[in-house]
């Protein structure tokens, strides 16, 4: 069974349904800009423009199987609004069974709102197929990712200034790299050669234009998130125990850095099971185990053996001071925040959209701190704007040379200044940091929006 299932639930697609229409996040981020232009006075047409999208896109694209058989799969894309007309779309592409367009929707909007947060002026975007990329071979998984690109080609959706995808959920460097080699194949007569823009979170390495600490980018910027955040909160990191929803991509880079930063990770979970160890995980050991280990076919800690398994309800009622849920959407809701509330005291957000808005709530009278995704996991799409820059030649002080460590000292000085000016802003409204960065972002945008409207 690839997922915990909550009481009650019999099947995944039960699951998933009850999901989709409890937690639908489209309504949950128009609810929140809602908040943020109320606060912000801001006039309908504005208020509209945010809540809406400009663009969404569903095709069947149909892929030759290994066996010989037809299979199609559904394939979506979404953008939010943007008033930056010579600046692309951006956001991750997800290969995971749950991807529909409702949930791009909310995901897109995020998605501008993360980037104006942080003073990049791209919009918003994202997408996805409908699969699971653990059912197929690599060679099933290419001709997938060709089928999308020329399906999006076909609409001109895809381009270095038109949308970039980059990784997400299921998706890594290797996908991003098909992307950009079969789009400058199809589009090879017709445009320069700053191909390679297309798609950020490329591989590295001569002709293949990633930029160096894309990888480790969001956990490592989730460190830098958490360290700011407890030092306005005044609490010490040393020994601070922290627990990790998702051990992918955004977990493990973030379980690795935050033990070298002197936090203690007591627990990690997946879709297959969870480990706890009250005196902190070894997480260089656990990447072995999980990565490096030819017989850990599914890359779970699920049998780990320096720590003990635990199940799902046991890692969510465990005790700790931050938990981070690095993993899928909506995995704090109603049923379980009042535990949470009384477990935790802050929750980072890994994940884009993990906590529902009735969650928040709840999260709120139990005075949780919640570090709102658009600013905890926004080091991915920073250091995504740097590879893009140096891919298509645009000039800005804020791009460091393509050096791990610039890079990542660059993302982490834009990520210190946004969670400055996100705590300042919280104090002074006397709200809570996930309004407090919505407005800090809307306010980025607005006047970019009215120059627009009015010309
Ligand atoms: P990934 O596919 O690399 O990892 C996902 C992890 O979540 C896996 O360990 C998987 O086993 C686990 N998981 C799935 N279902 C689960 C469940 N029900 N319970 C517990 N664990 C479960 O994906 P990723 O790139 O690490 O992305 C994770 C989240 O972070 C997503 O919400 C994504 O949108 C967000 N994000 C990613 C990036 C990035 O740079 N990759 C940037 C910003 C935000």
């Amino acid at each position: 069974m690839p997922y915990y299932l909550p009481a009650g639930m019999a099947t995944a697609r039960q699951w998933e349904s009850a999901m989709a229409q409890e937690n639908n996040d489209v309504y949950h981020i128009i609810d929140r800009i809602k908040d943020a232009a109320n606060i912000l006075d801001l006039d309908d047409w504005l208020v509209h423009k945010l809540c809406s999208v400009k663009m969404e896109w569903a095709s069947d694209i149909e892929v030759r199987m290994d066996d010989g058989s037809l299979r199609e799969f559904r394939a979506v894309r979404v953008w939010h609004r943007s008033p930056h007309t010579d600046k692309p779309h951006k956001g991750g592409l997800r290969y995971h069974p749950a991807v529909n367009v409702e949930m791009m929707k909310g995901h897109a909007m995020e998605m501008s709102l993360k980037c104006w947060l942080l003073g990049i002026k791209w919009g918003g975007a994202k997408g996805g197929v409908a699969v699971n990329p653990r059912e197929l071979s690599a060679q099933e998984l290419k001709k997938v990712t060709e089928a999308l690109v020329e399906a999006m080609n076909e609409r001109n959706i895809l381009g270095p200034f038109r949308d970039v995808p980059a990784p997400d959920i299921g998706t890594n460097a290797t996908v991003m790299n098909w992307i950009r080699q079969y789009y400058a194949r199809l589009r090879r007569s017709r445009e320069d050669a700053r191909f390679a823009g297309v798609v950020t979170g490329k591989p590295i390495g001569e002709d293949l234009d990633g930029i160096p600490g894309r990888t480790e980018a969001t956990g490592y910027g989730l460190v830098q998130v958490l360290n700011k955040i407890l030092d306005v909160y005044g609490k010490d990191r040393n020994g601070c125990e922290v627990k990790v929803m998702g051990f992918g991509n955004v977990g493990a880079h973030f379980a690795k850095f935050a033990v070298e930063a002197g936090y203690k990770v007591i627990a990690i979970s997946d879709e297959h099971g969870a480990i706890h160890s009250p005196s902190g995980i070894d997480v260089d050991k656990l990447w072995q185990y999980v990565y490096d280990n030819p017989n850990n076919t599914l890359r779970s800690v699920n049998g780990y053996a320096d720590a003990s398994g635990i199940n799902h309800e046991e890692f969510m009622s465990l005790k700790c001071n931050v938990f981070v849920p690095a993993a899928l959407e909506n995995v704090i809701d109603k049923n379980n925040a009042d535990v949470i509330g009384d477990n935790c005291e802050f929750v980072l957000e890994g994940a884009n959209g993990p906590t529902t808005n009735r969650a928040d709530d709840i999260l709120e009278r139990h005075n949780v701190i919640v570090v709102p995704d658009i600013l905890a996991n926004a080091g991915g799409v920073v250091v995504s704007y740097f590879e893009w820059a140096h891919n298509v030649n645009i000039r800005d002080d804020r791009v460091p040379m393509a050096d791990k460590d610039a890079v990542l000292a660059a993302m982490s000085d834009m990520l210190h200044k946004a969670t400055t000016q996100v705590t300042s802003r919280a104090e002074q409204l006397d709200t809570n940091l996930r309004k407090a960065a919505y407005v800090v972002s809307i306010e980025r945008a607005k006047p970019h929006f009215e120059a627009k409207h009015l010309a």
